[in-house]
């Protein structure tokens, strides 16, 4: 399998480039926030997620990690997957290097999107002006960054000390980008 993780500061096109990748190489995209925002309708639930997620906090690892195993065990059968948005934090890290221990593969390398906070924040205003995410103001913004300073950027240590993280240039355009990922990924098959 070739499972992948897109990594990076909120805004820097994870999503976007995590879908181009997907189709590509017919991996199973599995992204956090989507799945969490499908799960808004779900009563209760709901609003307790749409809470976090309007505050930029992480919603508590017991409900998204699993979330996204079952979402996982569901495309076993794929090429690989792309997580996107997933791992949050170091628990996630390493709930998500058991999961895939237990289906006898391993994450192969990590794409770390590299973008500056304030280019990924003008990103994130000019698509609060179409996503309709609630999450994408000002203020929930500024909450967004520092959860990703304090819990998120710190585990890409983890995936450096075991070699697998690729750094890539964020801020040309979403062709070229994609271009750089493709030629990086051939070269690992
Ligand atoms: P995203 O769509 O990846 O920007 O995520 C939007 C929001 O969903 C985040 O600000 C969090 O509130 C929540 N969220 C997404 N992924 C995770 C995760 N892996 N762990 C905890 N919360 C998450």
């Amino acid at each position: 399998m070739l499972n992948l993780i897109i990594f990076g500061p909120p805004g820097a096109g994870k999503g976007t480039q995590a879908a181009l990748i997907a189709k590509a190489y017919k991996l199973a995209h599995l992204s956090s926030g989507d799945i969490l925002r499908q799960e808004l309708k779900n009563g209760e639930l709901g609003t307790q997620i749409k809470k976090y997620q309007d505050s930029g906090k992480l919603v508590p690892d017991n409900l998204i990690i699993a979330m996204v195993e079952r979402a996982a065990q569901k495309k076993i059968k794929s090429p690989g997957f792309i997580f996107d948005g997933y791992p949050r934090n170091l628990r996630q890290a390493k709930s998500l290097n058991k999961f895939l221990a237990t289906q006898n593969t391993a994450i192969t390398v990590v794409l770390n999107l590299k973008l500056s906070e304030r280019e990924a924040s003008k990103r994130i205003i000019l698509r609060g002006k179409t996503s309709g995410r609630s999450d994408d103001n000002h203020q929930t913004i500024k909450n967004r960054f520092q959860v990703y300073r304090l819990q998120t950027a710190p585990i890409l240590d983890y995936y450096k000390q075991q070699k697998k993280v690729i750094n890539i240039d964020g801020r040309p355009d979403i062709d070229l980008i994609f271009k750089n990922i493709d030629k990086l990924l051939t070269k690992l098959k």
